[in-house]
């Protein structure tokens, strides 16, 4: 067992110690969910195995214990609650042993699904990136992860294949350049979503990037935060574009001007997809930018004093604001956790453009280019990292950013340069005028590496890309296709207008084969809404590119004049 954490403030009767003691009335109408688990209520003594092991040690002292033991002594001297549990605070999970195919992903025990290699997350707050940062990232890849390094729909980079005796080294270089894994996984507050093109863009509402380091300074590897119930995610934008998928986040800020207090934010919470769904909601209130971390951080402590931790299956936010409401979630937020009312406010505009990922070339507000691109569905390699570097370097940038598209953007290039940059991007196969199925297509990690996984992703999304340019070449609506590799929607079933959730189905000939099942029709933006289960649609891996060319070809050949795919 690990040792005890000296001076630790988690854990549920350290944590609750630590949290704004809630008043008397709140305390009684929470004392109603006393069967949820929350500290609020008095539920100090874990209900599940998972709050036993954060209860037992902070997950953040794992470091120090992979630092001076794991490394030194490697995989097999792991601690089991560690290996499931701790690793997470730092970016780690073990991934999943080659050659074990989806239909014993739910029949295994987790230990006979874990390879000895991990994933490692490093988070990337804002998507903001330097050159040197990227370079470092690259370096790692080809030194520790076999040259993998996948973009996440969170702006994070995930690498696999990572040994726990390097961990020390990469820590090593990913801090000596400002990165790093602190919480970029675990039941913590997670990477911090950023507009990819804050502080440039011309038509941007407000700038959050101060409120997106403020929040990171405050709350990240902060034990007084290090144990919510379960993840917590965050996103800023003053972008127009609406574009860090807010909807779907637990709290976000968006970008809005108040008729009278100027440009602030609004705030929603409650968002979150996995197997049960939801869009965030409004709570009406305006937020100026230097307010932005203290609001986060009474929303941080509110959900980690009455978030619900005895079923794991609803500990996110989300199902304590669909039962409370967003008016009785902002009140309690107000009474016990700002001790001040927020000004009312304006919900944002509806969005201009299609798309909202900021791929091609577009002008700065300072006169010089920013240039998005479109890896194929996240997937690059540390050596293309390191010659993104070195181009955007060369034609006088030093920044780029990532986006929750699995895409990227090289920031500040002057006119005269972007179309040589374009075209050495090309060369590396990373285009800035992608097809519609390339821009619009996101798969997550998949079976290639995910315990939880029951079909191939990554490969098969692009193997999909290829057919349907090969099929439908003039086809330029705008489409978003989601591949997931099982109902955990890490690649947003939901509010794709084409989700596609990874399962076992039946082929003609009677054989269990990866297949999906269907959801048409979802969609973000000011009126979000999940696609359609379609009843009884399930393909079979193999029958993918078939369907989707069906349904397109359909679409095309019955449309009502102006009508468009995607809602
Ligand atoms: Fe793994 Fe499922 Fe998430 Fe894909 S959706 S990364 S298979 S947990």
């Amino acid at each position: 067992m690990p040792d005890s954490a000296p001076g630790s403030t988690n854990g549920p009767a350290n944590g609750a110690a630590n949290a704004r003691k809630p008043a008397a009335p709140g305390r009684r109408k929470a004392a109603r969910h006393r069967g949820e688990g929350q500290w609020a209520a008095g539920h100090f003594t874990p209900l599940n195995p998972n709050e036993q092991v954060k209860k037992d040690d902070d997950g953040l002292n794992v470091r120090t214990r992979i630092e001076t033991i794991y490394a030194h002594r490697g995989f097999s001297s792991i601690d089991g609650q560690d290996l499931r549990g701790r690793m997470r605070w730092w970016g780690l999970y073990t991934q999943r042993r080659p050659g074990i195919d989806g239909g014993r992903t739910a029949i295994l025990e987790p230990e006979e699904l874990d390879d000895e290699y991990f994933m490692l997350r490093v988070r990337i707050d804002g998507g903001r990136l330097t050159t040197a940062q990227l370079r470092v990232i690259g370096e790692i890849s080809q030194e520790f992860a076999r040259g993998t390094a996948d973009i996440t729909d969170r702006q994070n980079i995930q690498y696999h294949w990572i040994r726990i005796e390097d961990m020390p080294e990469i820590w090593r270089r990913l801090e000596g350049v400002g990165l790093s894994t602190t919480e970029a996984c675990g039941d913590t507050p997670r990477v911090v979503l950023g507009s990819p093109v804050a502080g440039i863009a011309e038509d941007e509402i407000i700038d959050g990037t101060p409120a997106v380091d403020e929040i990171h300074r405050r709350v990240v590897g902060n034990k007084a935060y290090s144990n919510l119930p379960r993840k917590f995610k965050t996103a800023v934008s003053g972008s127009p574009l609406l574009d860090v998928a807010h909807e779907i986040n637990d709290v976000a800020f968006v970008g809005v001007v108040h008729p009278e207090l100027g440009p602030g934010f609004d705030v929603w919470v409650g968002g979150g997809l996995s197997t049960n769904p939801r869009i965030g909601v409004r709570l009406g209130a305006w937020v100026p930018l230097d307010e932005v971390a203290d609001v986060h951080e009474g929303i941080v402590g509110l959900f980690r004093d009455y978030g619900y931790r005895r079923l794991r299956t609803r500990a996110r936010i989300k199902f304590l604001v669909a039962d409370w409401g967003a008016e009785r979630f902002r009140e309690v937020l107000e009474r016990e956790y700002l001790l001040r009312r927020l000004a009312d406010g304006p919900a944002p505009e509806r969005p201009v453009a299609e798309w909202r990922d900021h791929i091609g070339v577009h002008r700065q507000r300072d006169g010089r280019y920013y240039v998005g691109f479109a890896p194929r569905v996240g997937r690059v390699d540390g050596g293309t990292l390191a010659k993104i570097a070195d181009l955007a370097e060369a034609h006088g940038s030093s920044r780029v950013r990532t986006t929750v598209e699995q895409k990227m953007i090289v920031l500040d290039v002057p006119e005269d340069r972007v179309e040589a940059l374009t075209e050495g991007l090309a060369a590396l196969d990373l285009t800035t005028r992608p097809s519609t199925f390339r821009r619009g297509t996101m798969a997550c990690t998949g079976i290639e590496f995910c315990k939880l996984a029951i079909v191939e992703t990554k490969a098969r999304a692009t193997w999909l890309i290829e057919e349907m340019e090969r099929r439908l070449p003039d086809f330029d609506e705008p489409l978003t296709i989601n591949v997931n590799g099982c109902p955990n929607s890490c690649a947003r079933i939901q509010i794709a207008d084409i989700g596609l959730k990874g399962q076992l189905v039946t082929d003609a000939d009677g054989n269990q084969v990866e297949g999906f099942q269907v959801h048409l029709g979802g969609s973000l933006g000011l009126e979000p809404g999940f696609g359609r289960k379609v009843r009884g649609l399930k393909v079979t891996a193999t029958g993918l590119a078939d369907y989707v060319e069906r349904v397109l070809v359909r679409f095309t050949e019955q449309r009502e004049p102006g009508e468009r795919f995607a809602r």
